[in-house]
């Protein structure tokens, strides 16, 4: 099966200061979390955003159980700077798990290993589960037309701002 969901990527491009992409090995399988029960609740739905490098420092390091230099080499970042998203990734849970607040995962300044692609018609990202197999279309529009997700750091700040436009 085809796991399919948007990044932002955007937001990279947008932030003043250049920063090192973080990699993602395996993507999450979902797109966030409910909380269920809540007695308290001011109607509208209270939201903890988790981006992707913070859902893979947590992979890592609390389901893997890797350490932290061992985690921080996958994600191809410094030992201090996984420290730092890993920090952050488990307050924003404990913020969620304590005050009932729905976890959105989405963003971050990620790219992916290889296997990866980005659709340029719709936008989405998919993998490739059949490595003997080579991907043709996009499996959510059929375009024929999509890249590899290491060029995510490659794009061009153009080829962005004609995707939004087509919007
Ligand atoms: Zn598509």
């Amino acid at each position: 099966m085809f796991i399919i969901f948007a990044v932002n990527i955007c937001s990279y491009y947008m932030s003043p200061r250049p920063v090192k992409l973080r990699k993602i090995s395996d993507p999450p399988i979902i797109s966030g979390f409910k909380p269920y029960g809540k007695n308290k609740s001011n109607g509208k739905p209270d939201l903890t955003f988790l981006n992707l490098e913070e859902y893979e420092a947590l992979r890592l390091c609390d389901y893997l159980m890797l350490d932290q230099l061992q985690a921080s080499s996958l994600m191809n970042i410094s030992r201090p700077t996984l420290t730092r998203i890993y920090g952050r990734a488990r307050q924003k849970i404990a913020e969620a798990f304590v005050l009932g607040k729905q976890i959105i995962i989405e963003g971050g300044k990620i790219y992916f290993d290889s296997d990866w692609y980005n659709c340029k018609s719709c936008g989405c990202v998919f993998n490739n589960p059949d490595k003997q197999k080579i991907i043709g279309e996009c499996p959510l529009c059929r375009a024929k037309d999509f890249t590899n997700c290491s060029e995510f750091s490659h794009k061009s700040k153009e080829s962005l701002k004609r995707k939004r436009n087509k919007k």
